[in-house]
């Protein structure tokens, strides 16, 4: 199956609306993106899936909805103004900048691909290790210098020292001016949630074990931003903190890493390019950690990480408040600071895959035809409706049925050229389903009906298409 090269996905989000870089106009600002009207109804329908699934099917998860800027001490007990870090390093020649231990994972990866896997391996092992050393910087350096890694940008070995780089993006809060607080943008959702368990739970009256889920923009100021919305500043993360007994935690992170694989599965991405992967090296607040990764067409890459994070945040987080953020078990009459099981998405970066998933170049008669086979709830727009031509009533036939689909999904009148060039041009942003209406039409109120992947088309009685549209839409299958 054919895997699109990056810059095809890149133009056509460009080309057809979904996804374009930030003050273009002003020659761009990096890493940041603004989605276009398909992309922002795309974002949604991805949004509001993973809100129903997470918190309408399970009766024991409830929604936040908590603030970017929080207090600064909330990122000081979260470990993130001490251990926020990525090392980074730079070559001397071409000053380009990377990540230090990329740049070290790049060069093993090179080395399998070269069919040189004991190699690899002895600098694999070297690697994890130097992730465990009292000082990683000079560990990571001294690797980069024995291998004699070169530059991707200046092809020569001739680098810095490796330093830390902290990602937080810090503004000032009130009157700029002495007393103005430094304050950051928050770098992940989570913190949002174990500031707010007693709040949440009290309200809420959930026992252990119970969910927070929470959707919102995160920020950082990442060191090598390149590949698209894979990596940006400022994106959106879909999390859930799982609270629950210590002792219960891996049990619950094995199951929600199942459920949260099958979660993009159902939302139609092909299963053999998604894997697990376990960290090398855990997090300072974790005890086990997954990452869910999809061969996008620049490799293998994280979309999603199921972290086991012990009671790490709530115990700091009440150790810096002084508030406590425990839980009394009322069988046991026992109190205790509940474990947390995370899962934690990017909404950009799951976009990104479902967009290079569903990417297809087919020969149709002797045409390409480009076509995205989106799953049809997350397709940005659900239904075409055509008139055949643009006489003899059939524009104001198409303009009516349009307007009564408009009730229920979002459809999109198209009365420009060709009848097939108006498919292609709907195939091209994954619209499910085509309706035209024609001469037939305005005899016996029927349209055909012309589904994406298959380009089958049926007869349908216009005011059937609701309930047409509805069983397709359940019935949908990816295709092969
Ligand atoms: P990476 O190793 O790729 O930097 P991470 O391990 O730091 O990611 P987490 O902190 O676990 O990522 O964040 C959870 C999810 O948030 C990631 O799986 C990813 O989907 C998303 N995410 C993280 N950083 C970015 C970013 N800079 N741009 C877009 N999405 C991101």
């Amino acid at each position: 199956m054919s895997n699109a090269p990056l810059d095809t996905i890149i133009s056509l989000c460009k080309r057809r609306g979904f996804i374009i870089q930030s003050s273009e106009i002003y020659g761009g600002l990096g890493a940041v993106y603004d989605y276009g009207p398909l992309g922002v109804e795309l974002k949604r329908n991805v949004r509001e899936r993973w809100w129903h699934a997470m918190t309408r099917r399970h009766d024991n998860i409830e929604g936040l909805d908590a603030a970017i800027l929080m207090h600064p001490t909330v990122w000081k007990a979260s470990g993130h103004v001490d251990a926020f870090n990525d090392p980074l390093i730079d070559d001397k020649v071409s000053k380009a900048r990377y990540r230090a231990d990329q740049l070290i994972e790049e060069y093993i990866a090179g080395l399998r691909h070269k069919g040189q896997d004991a190699r690899a391996e002895t600098v694999h092992q070297r690697f994890v290790a130097a992730l465990h050393e009292a000082d990683p910087c000079a560990a990571l350096h001294a690797i980069i210098l024995e291998e004699q890694i070169r530059s991707p940008a200046s092809g020569v070995c001739d680098w810095t020292e490796v330093r830390q780089f902290n990602l937080m993006f810090s503004t000032r809060l009130g009157a700029v001016g002495a007393d103005a607080n430094e304050i950051f943008l928050r770098p992940e959702t989570a913190q949002g949630i174990f500031v707010n368990f007693n709040y949440v739970r009290e309200v809420s009256r959930q026992a252990i074990p119970f969910g927070i889920a929470q959707i919102g923009k995160a920020f950082r100021n990442e060191i090598v931003a390149r590949q698209f919305v894979f990596r940006m500043r400022e994106f959106e993360q879909m999390e859930l903190q799982y609270f629950l007994k210590p002792g219960t935690h891996m049990e619950a992170y094995e199951r929600w890493r199942d459920e949260r694989r099958q979660w993009h599965v159902d939302n139609g991405v092909r299963p053999e390019r998604l894997r697990f992967h376990v960290h090398e090296k855990l997090a300072h607040y974790a005890d086990a950690a997954v990452d869910i990764q999809y061969q996008f067409p620049i490799g293998w890459q994280e979309i999603e990480g199921i972290h086991s994070r012990t009671d790490f945040d709530l115990r700091n987080h009440a150790q810096y408040s002084g508030k406590k953020l425990e839980y009394f078990e009322p069988e046991t009459k026992e109190s205790y600071i509940p474990y947390v099981v995370e899962t934690s998405a990017g909404l950009d970066r799951t976009i990104l895959m479902l967009l290079c998933d569903a990417y297809r170049e087919e020969q149709v008669e002797g045409e390409e035809r480009v076509v995205l086979a989106l799953h049809p709830r997350l397709a940005p727009i659900t239904v075409g409706v055509f008139p055949l031509v643009k006489k003899e009533g059939m524009p104001e036939l198409a303009h009516r049925i349009d307007q009564a689909l408009r009730e229920q999904y979002h459809s999109f009148y198209d009365d420009k050229g060709a009848v097939g060039r108006r498919y292609r041009r709907m195939d091209e942003v994954g619209t499910p389903f085509c309706v035209t209406v024609d001469g037939q039409s305005l005899a016996d109120n029927t349209v055909t009906v012309r589904e994406r992947d298959s380009m089958q088309q049926q007869r349908v009685a216009a005011d059937q298409l609701p309930r047409f549209l509805d069983d397709q839409l359940r019935a949908w299958q990816p295709p092969a």
